[in-house]
């Protein structure tokens, strides 16, 4: 045992795509014995805000590295989103335009170990020495990962890691146990995305991840371990019904919008739209960033070849409540982020801004507005007192935000837009439109999706239990950053120096 350390080994089971309301409800029916067993004895928050967009990624490789999106040439993860275009500061001069990536391709998915960069460590890389073990989790950099022997169904990723107690010789030479294991259930955002929250075949995944959580837990108990072992669970992030579905394909034909075609360079744009919807434009050429004037005169290369206005007519798209674009002075170190929303009241299109300045843990922000403001922060007690025209970091958003919808989106936005691979302009209906459109292609009708600000999206079960040493803790708020810090302090290892999550024990 390493000095200072209160267990030897950790756990962390991610599930993907669950509220934390949705688990704690099915913990207080009584139907989650082995998670209630895990959260009644250790730590436990209802209340962990997740990333911005509440899109698998970022949030799942933000909660194994324990940091977010930034300047990734300096700092943060590399990897801004689920889809992006490989654009680089400065623009590359390369002949070759720049490539789509998109995790939802399964030969791409494992290149977000590559994508990440060098200035993010996963937990595995964090420790110094040990057995690491990723059962299915995409992002094991560090660990032991193979196809062969990880098995891939539910039951099989609580096995490997039972297997990595049982029988270590199975995947390490030295035959010890692993000292940090990960496993990513996928499979919930399968369904969620299919059949809906509501639907029993979601609601009995979780009650069977449960099951075989236990029967983990039990492996633990008869091989000794458990008392030595803090297990952690947390999910990437929360979902939604939309009230609409909406095939946008032919709003962008009949303009002329052409679909950027990576392997020759031409097309007019690219965009993923779930309820939020993330547009790239080309600027001088596809590798460059498109300037605020370039993208109000812009020319299509599709039928007429008309000249649009972009702001305008992304506004046309039915339901856009707000838009997002970046100020084109911007640096990595300092800039502006432009909001337009649309007054409920009035019914006017309004201007905010959020100003940045500094990197990771030391980034701070500043939210501005004309009249009303947007996310009704100025509605709460606790969170108008945050709008005071001073810069401020992540752990005030957090402090003043944490129990309203859009938590932290003001210190997020940010981080997102520094990443070079971030897109143009990013629009949201609010939960109003689900489109399910990716790079030109409506593809599918389900309403249910999940990328919003609002609470149902951004607030995830955060749970540390186990051994017996870890205390009985119920924690108000924390964030999904915190998870990795927290299990490395148990461990008693220090987190790398790009970590900008906390250990929940330094909360105030
Ligand atoms: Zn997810």
């Amino acid at each position: 045992m390493v000095r200072d350390a209160k267990v030897n080994q950790v756990i962390l089971i991610i599930l993907d795509d669950i509220r934390a309301e949705h688990l704690f409800d099915l913990i207080n029916k009584g139907k989650l014995p082995n998670i209630a067993e895990i959260a009644e004895n250790g730590i436990k928050c209802s209340n962990c805000v997740t990333s911005y967009p509440a899109i698998t990624f970022p949030c799942y490789g933000n909660i194994v590295t324990g940091s977010y999106s930034g300047y990734f040439p300096k700092e943060g993860n590399g990897t801004p989103m689920y889809h992006w275009v490989n654009r680089t500061d400065p623009p590359s001069k390369s002949k070759k335009p720049p490539f789509i990536r998109n995790y939802s391709d399964r030969s791409q998915v494992l290149k977000i170990n590559k994508d990440i960069g060098k200035n993010v460590k996963t937990i595995f890389e964090q420790a110094p020495e040990g057995n690491m073990l990723s059962s299915f989790c995409f992002l094991y950099r560090g660990a032991y990962f193979t196809v062969s022997k990880i098995v891939s169904d539910v039951e099989g990723i609580f096995k490997n890691i039972s297997n990595g107690f049982e029988n270590p010789g199975m995947y390490f030479s030295n035959n010890e146990v692993p000292l940090i294991s990960v496993g990513y259930i996928m499979h919930t955002d399968d369904i969620m995305h299919e059949k809906g929250f509501e639907h029993p075949d979601y609601i009995n995944l979780i009650i069977e991840c449960d099951k075989y959580l236990g029967s983990l837990m039990n492996t633990l108990k008869k091989t000794g371990y458990y008392d030595s072992t803090a297990i952690g669970l947390i999910t990437d992030h929360g979902n939604f019904k939309a009230n609409k579905v909406y095939d946008l394909e032919p709003f962008f034909q009949q303009k002329g919008f052409i679909q950027y075609n990576p392997k020759k360079g031409t097309g007019d744009f690219d965009c993923n739209f779930g309820s939020v919807g993330f547009f790239n434009f080309p600027g001088d050429t596809w590798h460059h960033h498109p300037s605020i004037r370039q993208m109000q005169d812009f020319k299509v290369s599709g039928k007429g070849k008309q000249e649009f206005n972009l702001f305008n007519t992304l506004w046309k798209i039915p339901g856009v409540k707000y838009m997002y674009y970046r100020d084109d002075k911007n640096k990595p170190e300092k800039g502006i982020i432009h909001i337009e929303y649309l007054e409920k009241s009035s019914g006017k299109k309004r201007h905010g801004m959020i100003e940045y300045r500094g990197f990771g843990r030391d980034q701070q922000t500043k939210y501005t507005f004309e009249d009303n403001d947007f996310y009704h922060y100025n509605d709460d007690e606790k969170s108008a007192k945050i709008l005071d025209n001073k810069f401020h970091t992540l752990d005030e958003w957090l402090d003043a935000t944490n129990h309203i919808d859009f938590p932290i989106i003001i210190d997020q936005i940010p981080r997102y837009f520094k990443n070079p691979r971030s897109c143009d302009i990013i629009i949201s209906t609010l939960e109003e439109y689900g489109f399910n459109y990716d790079h030109g292609v409506t593809q599918s009708a389900s309403p249910y999706i999940h990328d919003i600000g609002l609470r149902k999206c951004m607030i995830v079960p955060f749970i540390i239990g186990g051994s017996s040493e870890i205390p009985k803790i119920e924690l108000k708020f924390c964030k999904t950053t915190d998870m990795v810090p927290t299990l490395l302090e148990l461990l008693g290892i220090k987190p790398h120096s790009s970590v900008i999550g906390n250990s929940i024990f330094n909360y105030p």
